[in-house]
C-alpha cells in the first residue's frame, strides 16, 4: 500500500507540468501502516487504500478550499463534505486537491487561478472541464480515482477528453453538503475512474441520504458493485437530435460502430425524439447563471477569503474585493444571472427558461416509456487545443450541448472512453438512464470495459 501511494506521489511531481493539482497532501503516506493495521484485524473499509484526489470545490477540514479561485486563494475549510467524509470512512487516501475552472464555471480548465491544466494524452490541448484536473489526474495515473462535480457536464466531458470513465449521478443521489454551491439546483457530484469496477465501487460509498442536505434523497442506494455483472437486456434509444449538424465524423462513426455491436449482442435499438434539445444551452445558461448570481453574492470580502486593500468605505470593499478577486467569466455569469433575475427580465428570461427546463424534462419522461438508456456522443468534438475558444465564450458554451440536458432533468449520465480518433484522440459516449438507475448506466458500460 505504501508503494502504491508513494508510487502516485512521484508520478504527480514527474507530471507537474500537466497542473493538475492545486495542493498535493503529500503526508498522506503516513496513513498506509494505520490502513494496514485494520487490514489485518478485518476492520478496513471498502476502499481500503484506494488513493482518491478530490476537485478543489469540496471541502476537506483543515485543508485549503479555493475553487480555484483568488477570492478563496487562503481560505482553509473548517468542516468536511459529506460525500468525502464517506471516502475517509472508509479508509481512502485522500492524495491532493485538484485544479478546475473557477467555481466549476468552464469546459476546458483555462478559467483556473490556478493556471490551465494540460490534456495528458496530448499537451497541446485541453482536458476539459470544469473538472479538468480530477480527470487528467485520473488518465495521468496520478492517483486510483478522483471525485468531481458536474453541473452541466463538467465529469462527462473531461472525462470524454481525456479517455476515462466519469459519471454524473442522479441529483439528489449524492450529497452536496460541503460542496461550494454553483447552481444548486443542477450541482452533483462523482467519481471519475479508468474502469467501471471502481467507478461502481466509489459511487456505491458516496451515495445515500444525508441530513445536511434537504435536496438529498431518501431512497435505497443498490448495491452497485455485486449487482454490476448481471446482464440485462435493455432497450436503447438514440435521440436523432444528438446526431444532427455539428457532430465530428469521426465521433458520429465511433459511436454507430459500438451501436452495430449492441445490436450483435441483441439489444433492441431505436430511434428517439427528445424535441426540446436546441433550448437546453440557451436554458441551462439562464438559470445556472441566475443561480451563480445568488450562491456567489456570499463571497463580499467580509466573511471568506479575499478583502481588497482599496477599501476607504464599506461599499469600496465590497466592489473592489469582488472585482479583484473573482476572474473574468464568473464576472460575466453574474452579470448574466443578476440580468436575468432582475425585474422587467424575470419573466422574460428566468420564468421561462424555467417553462423549458420543464419541458426537457418531458421529452427524457416520454423516451424512457420506450427504452431504458440514451445512448448519445458526449462531446461534438474531441479535445480542442489549448486557447482555440477563450476568446468565443458563446463558442467554449456551445461544447456543452449534449451534457446539458441531464442536469436540466436531474438523470444520471456516464462518459465510456470508446476509442480514439485519427489523431489520438479520445473519443467519449455518453449514455443516460432513469433518475436513481444509476445501476443499468454501470452494468451497461461493463460491456465495454475490457
Ligand atoms: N461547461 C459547463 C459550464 O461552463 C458545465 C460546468 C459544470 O458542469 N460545472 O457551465
Amino acid at each position: 500500500m505504501q508503494e502504491n501511494v508513494s508510487f502516485f506521489l512521484n508520478n504527480i511531481k514527474e507530471n507537474s507540468n500537466l497542473n493538475a493539482f492545486n495542493f498535493v497532501f503529500d503526508d498522506c503516506i503516513e496513513q498506509t501502516s494505520s490502513i494496514e493495521q485494520k487490514i489485518k484485524n478485518g476492520s478496513a473499509g471498502k476502499l481500503a487504500g484506494m488513493v482518491i484526489a478530490v476537485k478543489d470545490v469540496l471541502a476537506i477540514n483543515q485543508k485549503p478550499l479555493t475553487c480555484s479561485s483568488n477570492i478563496l486563494r487562503d481560505f482553509i475549510s473548517i468542516y468536511t463534505a459529506t460525500a468525502i467524509q464517506k471516502l475517509i470512512d472508509e479508509d481512502a487516501i485522500i492524495i491532493g486537491k485538484t485544479n478546475c475552472d473557477e467555481f466549476a464555471m468552464g469546459s476546458s480548465n483555462e478559467n483556473s487561478a490556478f493556471g490551465t491544466v494540460l490534456n495528458p494524452v496530448d499537451t497541446s490541448r485541453v482536458p476539459g472541464g470544469s473538472s479538468g484536473g480530477s480527470a487528467a489526474a485520473v488518465a495521468a495515473d496520478l492517483c486510483d480515482a478522483s471525485i468531481g462535480t458536474d453541473t452541466g457536464g463538467s465529469i462527462r466531458q473531461p472525462a470524454a477528453f481525456c479517455g476515462i470513465y466519469g459519471l454524473k449521478p442522479t441529483y439528489g443521489r449524492v450529497s452536496r453538503y460541503g460542496l461550494t454551491a454553483f447552481a444548486s439546483s443542477f450541482d452533483t457530484v462523482g467519481p471519475f475512474a479508468r474502469n467501471v469496477d471502481d467507478i461502481a465501487l466509489v459511487l456505491s460509498v458516496i451515495s445515500g441520504y444525508d441530513e445536511n442536505d434537504s435536496t438529498s434523497f431518501k431512497t435505497d442506494v443498490p448495491n452497485f458493485v455485486t449487482n454490476l455483472h448481471s446482464r440485462k437486456k435493455l432497450r436503447i434509444g438514440l435521440p436523432k437530435e444528438y446526431f444532427a449538424e455539428g457532430l465530428n465524423e469521426e465521433i458520429r462513426n465511433a459511436i454507430f460502430e459500438k451501436v452495430e455491436f449492441l445490436k450483435e449482442q441483441g439489444f433492441e435499438i431505436y430511434e428517439i425524439e427528445l424535441p426540446h434539445t436546441e433550448y437546453s444551452i440557451a436554458t441551462y445558461y439562464i438559470l445556472t447563471t441566475a443561480e451563480a448570481s445568488s450562491n456567489l453574492a456570499r463571497f463580499d470580502g467580509v466573511r471568506y477569503g479575499f478583502r481588497s486593500k482599496e477599501d476607504n468605505n464599506l461599499l469600496n470593499m465590497y466592489v473592489n474585493s469582488r472585482s479583484e478577486g473573482f476572474g473574468s467569466e464568473v464576472k460575466r455569469r453574474i452579470m448574466l444571472g443578476t440580468y436575468v433575475l432582475s425585474s422587467g427580465y424575470y419573466d422574460a428570461y428566468y420564468r421561462k427558461a424555467q417553462k423549458v427546463r420543464r419541458l426537457l424534462k418531458q421529452d427524457f419522461d416520454k423516451a424512457f416509456e420506450k427504452v431504458d438508456l440514451i445512448l448519445t456522443p458526449t462531446t461534438p468534438t474531441t479535445a480542442f487545443k489549448i486557447g482555440e475558444k477563450t476568446s468565443d465564450p458563446l463558442e467554449m458554451y456551445l461544447g456543452d450541448i449534449y451534457t446539458t440536458s441531464a442536469n436540466l432533468a436531474g438523470i444520471p449520465g456516464i462518459n465510456i472512453p470508446i476509442g480514439k480518433d485519427m489523431q489520438g484522440l479520445p473519443i467519449g459516449m455518453q449514455v443516460m438512464s432513469r433518475q436513481f438507475d444509476e445501476l443499468s448506466l454501470l452494468q451497461f458500460s461493463q460491456i465495454f470495459d475490457r
